[in-house]
Order: C-alpha cells, then structure tokens, then sequence
C-alpha cells in the first residue's frame, strides 16, 4: 500500500499550507481504505457522497460496541462503578471535541442529534427569546433547510425579517453584500461555512466582524467544514457553532451545538424533562448547570463514544494532511468533470475553490437519471436539490447531481465516476 509522502504540522488552517501540501499528496495511493471496513468490502465502490454521510473506521464502529460491552449503564443516572465510568467517558468526549474546535471549556459544547437539531435550537431558543417585530435575521441564499426553515419559523413567530446575502454566480458573497444586508436592524446571522452545493467557503471571519459591528450575534452553520479544515471557534469569531457527528466519521444521530457561555447560561432549554434539572417543585423547576440544562433525557452515550473515537482518528492522521488530500482530490474531480463538455459544474469556476464538494448537471439529462445509471457502474452520488431548494431556483435548476470527497476516495473514485459519466451520455445520446 502506497503511503503519502507528507509532513505533518500543526494550528489552525491556512490555504498555503493546504496547497501546499496538495501538490505532494499522490491520490493514486490510498493508505486509508482500509480502515474502513464497507469501502475494504467493496473494492468495486466509488463512494462520492461524504457530504451527505461519511463511512465510519473500525475505531469508531469498535469505540461504539465496547461502550455497550463494556460500560453500558445511563451516564448521570448512578452512583454505581459503571455508571461513573460511562460518564467519565462522555466527559472525556466533551474535552475532546472542545479541544478540536478549539473551544475554551468543555462545559459549553452540548450534545445534539446532529447539525439540524444544533441549528433549532439556536433559532428557537436563542431568536425565540430575543427576537422583536422589526428585527432581521441575515443568512445566505446557500443555506442548507437546516439553517434556513429554523429562521423562516421563528421569524414568523416573532415579526422578524429574513434577509438573504446573495453571491456572486461563483458562489462568492462580496464585501458590499455582507456590509448591505447586515445592517443596523441586524440581531442575528447565520451562516453555512461550506455550501453544501456550491462547495465555496464563505468568509466566516468577515461576517463575523460586520455582525458584531452592528450588535448581532453570528452563529456559523459548520456541517460541510468541520469534517474538512481545522476549526477554530475563536479565530473566526462566531458565536455558536454547529455540526454533525456522521459527515466525519462518527456514528449517525449525534452532533454538537457549541455556543458562549454567556450566551448558553441567558438562553431557555429547548427541551425539557429528566436529566436537564437541578431541582422541581410541583410548579416549578431550576435548570441544571451547562450544558446539562440543553440535554434533556437519555442521550446517546456510545454515539457520543464513537464521537470521541472519530476525533482521535482525525487527530491520528493530522487535519492538515486530511485537508491536503481531500484538496487534491476535489481539484482533481473539478477538472476532470470540466474536460466533460456535456458537463456544466456549480460553482467556484477554479477547481482549486471547492471544499470536498462538486455540484454538477449533465445536459439534457434528469439528475436522478444520471445517479440511476452511475450506480450501474457502483458509483454513488448524489441527485435532488440537497436540502436548499432557494438555492436551486436562485441557480435556475430543480436540482444538480453532487459529488463529494472524503480523505478515503482516491483518484480510482473519481475515474471511475468520469468513465460511469461517459456510459450515461452514450445511454441517451448514442455514440455520435
Ligand atoms: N448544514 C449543511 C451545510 C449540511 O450540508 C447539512 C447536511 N447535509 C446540514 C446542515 C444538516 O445536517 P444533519 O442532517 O446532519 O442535521
């Protein structure tokens, strides 16, 4: 098995660094198939859809087992050895994920489902409680439903507005956007980091600034960035920050809200009931401490496991060399698909401008069609309007086909899907 020939280092993401890196990465060799035991079982798999949910090693799938072979019992819930011992292991976890977004304490990251349940409770707990009529509420026209419906809902409930940042046909917002639509009545901003569709990283930091500015608070949609790039929460400067556990490797139906203390202790629980309470009267009830007070009933504790089991991997491989392949591979895919002239690409026009995600349409050619007949060729992508249907009519489409890379996929992937590409335009085209 080939390994790459890449240095390890350290600290927050920078794209010199990244490409850097890139140009000595050889996606040709893949060291780390074989970790994943579904993509070890499936040779004949060309696997492009990691943004809609990543494999998951052995360490993760073993992590999770050994929690219910091992220390199965309800953390918080006992006084006994094993119910200690759980719990010390999701705290163990807590420390964990604070230290990879670079949080200040473990005590303000909370554990969700995923990015969707992050994002409500941000727009139901936090905008149900400080929104007024009048007020607005400023995302981008690439939001995931995730980071949008929320928004829409809560601003129905309280008067507010929401305004979105147009970008450019690349996917790129402009200074002048941001610095028009976040405005005075601004009280929050929420935004994707990543596009789920157009792959373009939005300048985080810089509407960070323009909403701290005019007093909003900033919260940053990361399900497509932290699986892809060092996250530090406080050098972009946001106020919460959200992901799922399953787009980087870790088991499904866990994710993570990590938001400011400050913010955290004003904010009301979005659900309540047992484990979430210091005490109860009959008619009434005192919060528990962070983040206990936004975990309400039994969580998932060897989800939350896996989770921890994840990060080790990731940290076991270095995100910068994670980053530096999956930029190799990505500017790979990009071009490969633009030398396609049937093909028109989404997007950032420079291969190099797209995280992990290329959105792209054969002409003439339904995209469900397009995947229908890939997997023929056992390539998976995806087609639909991936969960932002504004954006697609703001595109002029009804939907795109998507392919994504993960630091698995290897240059076999991704000529596998051009070829499979080639068989769907002689299926509706002949061979002319
Ligand atoms: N935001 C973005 C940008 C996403 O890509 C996704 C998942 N496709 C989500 C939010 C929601 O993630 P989940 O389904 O894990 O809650």
């Amino acid at each position: 098995m080939t390994t790459e020939f890449v240095t390890p280092t350290t600290g927050a993401s920078n794209t010199s660094t990244r490409d850097m890196l890139s140009k000595v990465i050889d996606i040709e060799g893949n060291p780390y198939k074989r970790d994943f035991p579904l993509l070890a079982n499936n040779p004949q798999i060309s696997f492009l859809d990691s943004a809609a949910t990543a494999q998951r090693p052995k360490s993760v799938l073993d992590a999770q087992r050994d929690f219910y072979e091992r220390l199965n019992s309800n953390p918080l819930r006992g006084l006994y050895k094993l119910s200690v011992e759980a719990t010390a292991a999701v705290d163990e976890v807590r420390e964990k994920v604070a230290k990879f977004i670079n949080a200040d304490s473990p005590d303000d990251i909370v554990f969700t489902r995923n990015a969707t349940e992050s994002l409500n409770l941000m727009a139901k707990s936090l905008g149900g409680s400080i929104l007024k009529p009048g007020d607005e509420v400023v995302i981008t026209i690439m939001e995931h439903h995730s980071n949008l419906i929320p928004w829409q809902q809560v601003c129905r409930q309280t008067g507010a507005k929401l305004v979105y940042m147009y970008p450019d046909k690349e996917g790129f917002l402009s200074d002048e956007e941001i610095e028009t639509k976040i405005g005075p009545k601004a009280k929050i901003v929420s935004v994707a980091q990543v596009s789920n569709v157009l792959g373009v990283e939005n300048p985080v930091k810089k509407i960070g600034e323009r909403a701290h500015q005019q007093g909003a608070y900033f919260i940053v949609d990361g399900a497509q960035s932290a699986p892809h790039m060092h996250v530090d929460v406080k050098d972009i400067g946001c106020d919460a920050f959200a992901f799922s556990g399953h787009k980087m490797f870790s088991p499904m139906g866990i994710g993570v809200l990590w938001a400011r203390k400050n913010i955290l202790e004003k904010m009301p629980p979005m659900l309540t009931g047992g484990e979430m309470i210091e005490s109860v009267t009959e008619d009434d009830a005192v919060w528990a401490e962070l983040p206990h007070k936004f975990e309400a009933g039994t969580q998932d504790a060897a989800g939350i496991v896996g989770l921890g089991a994840a990060v080790d991997y990731i940290n076991s491989i270095g995100m910068d060399r994670m980053e530096a392949r999956e930029h190799a591979l990505v500017k790979y895919l990009a071009e490969q698909l633009s030398q396609l002239d049937f093909v028109r690409i989404f997007g950032p026009k420079d291969p190099a401008q797209h995280t992990a995600v290329v959105a792209f349409n054969v002409c003439g050619i339904h995209p469900h069609d397009v995947a229908s007949i890939l997997d023929a060729s056992d390539v998976c992508i995806r087609a639909g309007h991936h969960c932002a249907m504004p954006l697609m009519t703001w595109m002029g489409v009804h939907s795109t086909c998507r392919a994504s890379v993960a630091m698995y996929n290897d240059k076999k992937d991704i000529d596998q899907l051009i070829s499979g590409l080639k068989k769907v335009w002689a299926v509706f085209n002949g061979d002319k």
